[in-house]
């Protein structure tokens, strides 16, 4: 049983505040009045009653049904203070709009640094910050023709990279990227895992040398080991998971110990968790309700990925403000099953993928009920010897009877999403099967 942290007072007012606000004046939550218990239960016990948002829910209601009434979207837009903010993708899956309101997301960032003591030390708001990022989600994207330095700043930023699919960087752009991080001298570096990991495997291998920020904040994906080793192979910059989403800003940030501490005073967070027998009792789906954000009401949004709960709700850098988290487990769409059924998540298979030495990059799709199948890029020469070790691997979690099929390509392209996909079913999932709800 997960000791649960001490929230103040000032927690469950506004936990309360706009739990009462979206129930009764929010279309996108009218329906949900039904499942509300009431005041003579606690505000947990009642939000925990309560169903989630999803994107779909989002498309439903989206603008009105999420803003409340005081607040008149057309006023908003033409004024500037709040715009419409796309989440991109190649498929509809990944399309959402969402009221971006740029006052609010920088509170929520700025917050999100007093978790980190490197954040708290380097960065003022008015930092010079690079980015380097799939220009499908973020930035500017221009794969025909590479775009010049003026093209890619905005305010304080520098998109590092206008390219939609990494696989398609040529060394001469790779250059490009080191030198603009040497004649910029970011602050603070902010990137995509996958494509960091990227750029610090050709830096590595070409021997090159490499602009060193004062922090490199690692958000969008989920962190997988392997990439941040590579990372730490050239940059001796502390590094930092940010953990958050279009819909609910900065959510949860990595403190210099390593665990990850809520963004209190700017959500709450509620978790639905993983029976015992799929991975429970401490990993859970982590539910955002945003807080003071005055044009976007959202209550329990499904953000889809899992924690992992620290059991003690302690870390040694002393902080105890709100939940601590000890690892992101990884998105649910991103779960694969044992031989008999069972679930496991993304963390699982990288932490025990990233023990084989030397390889760049992985994939495990698996196409039905036990059946494997691991693609791996390694410049390792004994691949007899290497595909027996990742076989021995994926036996160990999935199971001794695992089907197990090793693909060797030269490089992984990212998902429609935008985003690098590590680990999958092939199969529909029904991710609430697996969660200890009622
Ligand atoms: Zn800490």
């Amino acid at each position: 049983m997960i000791s649960l942290p001490k929230f103040s007072p000032e927690y469950y007012q506004k936990s309360l505040n706009i739990l009462e606000t979206s129930l009764k004046t929010l279309d996108a939550y009218r329906s949900w009045r039904a499942f509300d218990p009431g005041d003579s239960l606690s505000i947990d016990e009642r939000y925990a009653a309560l169903p989630t948002l999803t994107k779909n829910d989002i498309r439903q209601h989206f603008p009105k049904g999420l803003v409340p009434a005081d607040k008149d979207v057309d006023a908003g837009l033409a004024s500037g203070e709040i715009t419409f903010a796309n989440t991109s993708g190649s498929s509809d899956a990944f399309r959402v709009t969402n009221i971006w309101n740029q006052q609010w997301w920088d509170a929520s960032e700025r917050a999100s640094w007093t978790y980190n003591a490197h954040a708290q030390k380097v960065t003022t708001g008015d930092h010079p910050e690079a980015i380097l990022v799939n220009a499908l989600n973020v930035g500017i994207a221009s794969n025909e023709v590479d775009l010049p330095i003026e093209k890619r700043r905005l305010a304080r930023f520098l998109y590092l990279n206008e390219k939609t699919d990494p696989t398609k960087w040529t060394p001469a752009l790779m250059d490009r990227m080191i030198a603009e991080l040497d004649i910029f001298k970011p602050v603070v570096l902010e990137a995509n895992p996958s494509f960091l990991a990227k750029l610090c495997r050709y830096i590595w291998t070409q021997k090159k040398k490499v602009y060193q920020p004062g922090l490199i904040t690692l958000t969008y994906e989920f962190p997988s080991r392997l990439h941040f080793q590579q990372i730490k192979r050239v940059f001796t910059s502390p590094i930092a998971s940010s953990y958050g989403s279009t819909e609910t800003g900065y959510v949860f940030m990595q403190c210099e110990s390593g665990k990850f501490h809520q963004n209190v005073d700017f959500c709450r967070v509620d978790f639905q968790f993983l029976r015992p027998e799929h991975g429970g009792p401490n990993v859970g789906k982590i539910l955002v309700t945003t807080f003071d954000n005055p044009w976007y009401y959202m209550l329990r949004f499904d953000v889809g990925d899992f924690a992992r709960l620290d059991p003690e709700q302690k870390c040694s850098c002393g902080r105890e403000s709100g939940f601590i988290v000890s690892a992101m487990e990884g998105r649910w769409t991103n779960v694969t099953l044992t031989c008999d059924g069972k679930l496991v998540t993304l963390r699982r298979v990288d932490d025990a993928i990233t023990a084989l030495e030397n390889i760049d990059e992985y994939r495990v799709e698996q196409p039905s009920p036990g059946v494997y199948h691991l693609f791996l890029v390694s410049p390792r020469q004994d691949k007899e010897k290497l595909s027996q070790e990742a076989k021995r691997i994926l036996q160990g979690i999935y199971g001794a009877k695992a089907d197990i099929t090793i693909t060797y390509a030269d490089y992984l392209s990212p998902e429609d999403s935008g985003k690098y996909c590590l680990a999958k079913t092939l199969f529909p999932l029904n991710i609430a099967n697996y969660l200890d709800i009622k």
